[in-house]
């Protein structure tokens, strides 16, 4: 990008349009923090009697940051600044603000109120009936709801407009500047990558290596394992941050300086707790990374969905699943677990959290087979959306791609079109955020070995700050100035590539499975 930068030029005062409109985010950065407080407590230590009231303040604080953040001030205020905002550097504090907040005000305006309390309506009926379906493991009992959100959805993607795909203005929210044509060619290119690779290893049929993590693990020292890995990873869960339990690993920020991230614990699975954390806490690190400066406007945000998960996936898989994190870290689990591993090694344990199997749940798959479980939600949402797929034929959809990407066919709707919670508001899940997410993460990690020759040897001696360093000054330190597209031109020199992450895939699997 040739754009002056913020730092060389001298910069007009602010104007008080500016200062006001500061003021008001900064009043609906608040309310939307106490909001999140409500949510970290609702998924952590609420009793369950508390849901009903819970959902009432949830709603009240969700109305009146809503109605602030849309009022016609703000409006006034944007038009007011389109001077100002042009005389201004555009990677500047200021100019980013007044850009980012257009964009999301154009947004969160252009769909009419009632339009979003019918979508709100129908999303928690479809949240009931998809819990009541799950229990039945029948898509019959969810049919009617998802039958009634699909063209309200329909009508949402309208409001917004767009020229090529319903999905655009959809993908566009979490992922500024990106759309349904750039996801269908990345997910066309990882298709052509990954069926054969899977295919691949199948055929090297892999055996049961991961034995050693389904012995019994006790919690409590899964847990404090589980916690000296994100220190070491650089998650700082004593001045900013926490960690407690739940049932869905999440992260969330309550405010500058309080991040928290969550985790479970299956005392039959050594995994789950362990890469449930280094996933969350590698949100938690981009959280933590963003300047504090920027707290209470809307640019104290990842860039998007996908940048952020990208973050996730890197502290998970590409450091958290490779050797040399084994060789450094075994050590650590050895001391938690002297009987359990006492005959293993980190190669062993390198093998056992790298199993490649086609699997039916994809929060559970693998990072070869992941993809397509995405593709396939992808590609079935767009049909909903585009009218070329009917809701009643959805499970039979479903299961057709699950049997000519995987192989499989689910034993029931519970582990097929009924696992994901994201439907239960309509089609648009954000799905393509978690494979974006796979894929950025290896761009970035390849222009950060650029950077830092034998980076990957530095985990060996359980070192990660040069690669927590060039994240932290090249992705965190941006907040929500630049667009997903921008952020990876600024650093990659391209936009979104496939390449790298199939690279990774293909020289990780081909030497642990031989092929
Ligand atoms: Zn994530």
């Amino acid at each position: 990008m040739n754009r002056p930068s913020a730092q060389t030029e001298p910069q007009a005062p602010q104007p008080d349009e500016y200062r006001r409109l500061v003021a008001i985010q900064s009043e609906v950065a608040n309310l939307e923090h106490a909001a999140e407080l409500l949510v970290w407590d609702q998924r952590t230590y609420m009793p369950s009697g508390g849901a009903e009231s819970r959902g009432e303040q949830q709603a009240t604080l969700a109305t009146l940051s809503h109605a602030k953040s849309t009022s016609s001030e703000v409006g006034e205020l944007l038009a007011r600044l389109a001077d100002y905002e042009a005389s201004l550097p555009f990677d500047s504090d200021e100019a980013s603000l007044i850009r980012v907040s257009r964009r999301q005000y154009e947004k969160a305006t252009r769909i009419p109120t009632e339009l979003v309390a019918e979508h709100s309506r129908a999303a928690t009926a479809g949240y009931a009936a998809w819990q009541r379906a799950r229990q039945a493991r029948d898509f019959a009992l969810f049919r009617p709801e998802l039958e009634r959100l699909v063209p309200i959805m329909q009508q949402i993607t309208d409001a917004f407009g767009y020229d090529q795909s319903p999905l655009d203005p959809l993908i566009d929210m979490s992922e500024p500047g990106v759309t349904a044509a750039e996801c269908e060619n990345l997910f066309t290119g990882l298709r052509e990558g990954l069926v054969p690779l899977v295919a691949a290893i199948a055929a090297a049929s892999p055996g049961d290596e991961d034995r050693l993590i389904r012995q019994h693990y006790p919690a409590d020292a899964q847990l404090a394992m589980g916690k000296e890995a994100v220190a070491a990873v650089g998650f700082d869960a004593e001045r900013t941050g926490r960690v407690d339990l739940t049932i869905h690993p999440f992260t969330i920020t309550l405010g500058a300086g309080d991040v928290r991230i969550t985790t479970r614990v299956r005392e039959d699975d050594f995994s789950d707790c362990l890469y449930s954390l280094l996933h969350e806490a590698g949100h938690g690190v981009y959280e933590q990374g963003l300047p504090a400066r920027l707290y209470g406007t809307p640019l104290l945000a990842g860039a998007s969905s996908g940048f952020h998960e990208s973050q996730s996936r890197l502290w998970e898989n590409v450091v958290g699943r490779s050797l040399e994190f084994w060789t450094y870290f075994m050590p650590t689990a050895q001391r938690y677990f002297p009987e359990q591993l006492a005959r293993a090694d980190a190669r062993d344990m390198y093998r056992a959290v790298n199993r490649v199997t086609p699997s039916l749940i994809r929060t559970e798959a693998d990072e070869v087979t992941y993809n397509l479980h995405v593709m396939l939600r992808f590609e079935l949402e767009t049909s909903l959306l585009e009218g070329t797929l009917a809701v009643k034929d959805l499970r039979d959809a479903w299961n057709d791609r699950m049997r000519s990407y995987l192989g499989i066919t689910p034993p029931s709707d519970l582990e097929g079109v009924l696992q994901d919670v994201h439907w239960s508001r309509g089609p648009g899940g954000g799905f393509q955020g978690y494979t974006m997410g796979n894929v950025i993460a290896l761009q970035l990690f390849e222009a950060a070995e650029r950077a830092c020759p034998g980076l990957s040897d530095d985990f060996a001696n359980g070192q990660f700050g040069r690669l927590f360093d060039w994240m932290r000054v090249n992705v965190h330190a941006h907040g929500a100035k630049y667009t997903p597209g921008e952020l990876l031109h600024r650093l990659c020199g391209t936009g979104l590539d496939a390449a790298p992450y199939l690279r990774y895939l293909t020289d990780k699997y081909t030497r642990l499975y031989g092929l």
